[in-house]
């Protein structure tokens, strides 16, 4: 399936700042609004578009790594099978927002108010060219929401007493008048004093300052599988960010980045190596040793192998990531020419060019000599 580029979509450039891009989506959502084209299916996949576009584009995070890694890094299932994916819709945010402003939250019960998914974390780990090829047990460490621990996520201090909340009058919604793109309008919103629960404690927590939830380091083993590249995303699904209402965690997405090797080039699962060997090898054959991942292999180089013949070993690459076979290696035979040789050898190889009906003109002759001959 190829996917349109989000930019495109929303009709707006890779530099486009958070209130460019709200206003082209608010455009193009009001023309494209199932309310506004009842039963045209093609405004209805284009309305669909539009918003996973935003949704992905109008969150800084998800914006960053649909930059680097296309559609492969924001999609769900993008990865293949296991514990792999991209990342996924975990609650539409802004879009809702957007929606309940220019449709006053009606009709479709786009009003927010029941249990919400926490947010997701994002955590950033390098690690050696080999972990990449053969997988690692590796600690992470990353801050997420944990509930508070002193009021045990209700926000008031041990012992205070609660109270109607000032704000909502205990009701635990608002409503408010609100000028829209179709006029005025009256909506209903959660309470922000109380987030919707009709009561204040009379102490908050000191620990929380009434929030409910602290930020706490975790630490957490993972387990990065063979033939992961630069880039692969690894999700750890519901450790994240704890949700409100009892709704469930957000997922930790692990973003790899692996070191490059002096001897290796990887691409893709294929693995790529110059292999150096001499002038009289090249030219007379016989086995070579070739390091490879998993340590060294006999190559049988043919007599007169010319510099820049790549040969191929099969399965000697990386492992595929959450599936079997392994990519191949590639070889490369660089022949290297002497650039120093004793008297001695030079002699020997002057013998050689000689039976080779090879006449090579001696660099040593003075300046007159070489005008002799010329001459002659
Ligand atoms: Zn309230
Ligand atoms: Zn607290």
């Amino acid at each position: 399936m190829n996917k349109r580029d989000y930019y495109e979509i929303l009709g707006v450039d890779k530099n486009a700042d958070d209130s460019t891009l709200k206003k082209s989506y608010r455009k193009l959502a009001m023309k494209y609004h199932p309310d506004k084209n009842p039963d045209d299916k093609e405004s209805e996949s284009k309305f669909k578009e539009i918003n996973e576009a935003y949704e992905v584009l109008s969150d800084s995070e998800k914006r960053h790594l649909y930059d680097q890694f296309g559609h492969a890094g924001v999609n769900q299932n993008a990865g293949a099978g296991g514990g792999y994916g991209g990342f996924g819709t975990g609650g539409f945010g802004g879009f809702e927002d957007i929606i309940n402003e220019m449709f006053g939250g009606g009709g479709a019960g786009r009003r927010r108010s029941g249990p919400n998914k926490g947010a997701d974390i994002r955590v950033d780990i390098t690690i050696p060219f080999k972990d990449a090829v053969f997988g690692l047990s590796k600690e992470i460490e990353y801050y997420r929401t944990e509930e508070c621990p002193t009021c045990n996520g209700t926000g008031a201090e041990p012992g205070s007493s609660v109270k109607t909340c000032h704000q909502c009058n205990g009701a635990g919604q608002v409503r408010y008048a609100q000028r829209t793109l179709f006029g005025e309008s009256i909506s209903v919103k959660e309470c922000n004093v109380c987030g919707g629960t009709g009561e204040v404690p009379d102490k908050v927590c000191h620990t929380c300052k009434g929030k409910k939830k602290v930020k706490k380091k975790r630490k957490v083993e993972i387990k990065i599988p063979a033939g992961v590249d630069n880039g692969s995303v690894l999700t750890l699904r519901g450790e994240g960010d704890l949700g409100s209402k009892g709704g469930p965690r957000g997922d930790v997405h692990i973003v790899i980045r692996v070191l490059a090797d002096k001897d290796f080039k990887r691409d893709g699962n294929d693995i790529y190596y110059e292999l150096h060997i001499s002038f009289a090898h090249a030219t007379l054959g016989g086995e070579v040793k070739v390091p490879t991942l998993e340590g060294k292999v006999k190559y049988p180089i043919e007599s007169g192998t010319q510099s820049g013949t790549v040969f191929r070993l099969k399965g000697k690459g990386v492992p595929v990531l959450d599936s079997y076979g392994k990519g191949d290696m590639y070889v490369k035979v660089i022949v290297d020419i002497p650039s120093k040789l004793s008297l001695k050898q030079k002699e020997a190889l002057k013998t050689f060019a000689q039976s080779m009906g090879e006449i090579i003109p001696d660099k040593n002759k003075n300046l007159f000599d070489k005008m002799k001959d010329t001459f002659n």
